[in-house]
């Protein structure tokens, strides 16, 4: 098969079975991913590979990949207009990002803000593979040769390496580019990050100044798609706050990043600005504010738990669907890879 001389637009994202998804993944990447389904080709992934560059119970992790496909589809991806499947199905990515591996430059991965976040301290400790991660995530979109990337702000920096890497390899390897046919030497485009969701960087109700995680060690931090209205409204209640009221304008914000966390999630879920939500709630105490936001944000995700947990109840009707995204993608991903081979000079029967 040859491919198209110019990549066609595609977008491409993924989330790590980690856990269970929040509230920050929702609104910082997975209300675009559903949007950008009416506009574009669309390839959704389960990145479990990445899942386990950090220490994954094998009895857990195939519950956590079904619950975050299910997620996805109870948020809106529909499985047949989309591909959605889970990343170690389709070996392309780990072929691809070995390839990558050699074309990054350790000083570039030297510079990772979430290597340095995760690996915390005890750096010689970590796995090889949360040092690399960056370069997998580059894999994951380029064997697509794909062009938009929806993600939450936390993932610009790698969006920007995955651009070099591209961006190298496009250089490294032009004459030979060029002869399998793409004239202007762009063989990979340099994916564009889209990072406009309504909230791009939710931040966990226990410390105003770290982003909402997964991987935080307390469920308190954050708002599971999953909780319960009993559970949001507990977790909302527990946010940390400051003693001051609700300022009315947003320069009140300012130095309060629990206040204004709160303001921002209420905005993004009620689909209004942070000035509008001040207009209405300055001056009251959070006690009050707070009743309010865990209504709204039951409202919002009470569905979504619920669907969620109907195809739950269907394990293999979730597997069915995520071998199905594979087929797709892999015939996607297969051609790009074989021509990688072509142009880094492998022999290839
Ligand atoms: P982990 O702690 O395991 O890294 P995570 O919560 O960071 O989990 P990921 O699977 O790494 O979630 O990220 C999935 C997507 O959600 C990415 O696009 C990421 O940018 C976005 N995202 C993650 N956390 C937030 C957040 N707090 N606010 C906005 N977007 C977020
Ligand atoms: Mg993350």
């Amino acid at each position: 098969m040859q491919l198209p001389q110019k990549p066609t637009p595609r977008v491409f994202s993924g989330m790590q079975p980690t856990g269970n998804l929040h509230l920050g993944n929702y609104l910082g990447a997975m209300v675009r991913w559903v949007e950008m389904q009416q506009s574009h080709e669309c390839i959704y992934c389960v990145v479990d590979m990445h899942a386990i560059t950090m220490w994954q119970d094998p009895k857990e992790l195939k519950g956590q990949i079904r619950s975050v496909a299910a997620a996805y589809m109870a948020a809106g991806l529909d499985p047949k207009r989309s591909i959605l499947f889970n990343q170690s199905q389709v070996p392309e990515h780990a072929e691809l990002a070995w390839v990558f591996n050699c074309v990054a430059r350790l000083g570039w991965l030297n510079r990772m803000t979430q290597f340095k976040e995760k690996a915390g301290k005890d750096r010689e400790n970590a796995s090889v593979g949360l040092y690399v991660y960056p370069n997998l995530m580059a894999a994951d979109i380029l064997a697509y040769r794909a062009t938009h990337v929806p993600v939450g702000d936390d993932q610009k920096q790698h969006l920007e390496l995955a651009r070099d890497i591209a961006q190298k390899f496009n250089n490294d390897f032009k004459p030979w580019i060029e002869k399998a046919g793409h004239a202007d030497g762009a063989f990979f485009p340099l994916p564009e990050p889209v990072i406009t969701g309504p909230a791009t960087r939710v931040m966990s109700l226990r410390d105003g100044t770290k982003k909402m995680s997964k991987s935080d060690p307390s469920d308190l931090s954050r708002i599971n798609l999953t909780d319960d209205a009993d559970t949001i409204a507990k977790k909302i209640q527990k946010a940390k706050t400051d003693p001051e009221p609700l300022p009315s304008e947003e320069k009140g914000l300012e130095g309060r990043p629990e206040a204004e966390n709160l303001v921002g999630i209420y905005a993004a879920l009620a689909g209004k600005s942070k000035a509008e939500v001040l207009a209405e709630f300055g001056g009251a105490q959070f006690s009050a504010f707070k009743k309010s936001l865990a209504e709204l944000c039951s409202a919002r995700l009470g569905p979504i738990a619920a669907e969620t947990k109907r195809l739950m109840s269907d394990p293999s009707g979730i597997d069915a669907i995520l071998a199905d995204g594979a087929a797709r993608a892999r015939a996607l991903a297969k051609p790009v890879l074989d021509e990688v081979k072509d142009i880094v000079g492998f022999v290839r029967s």
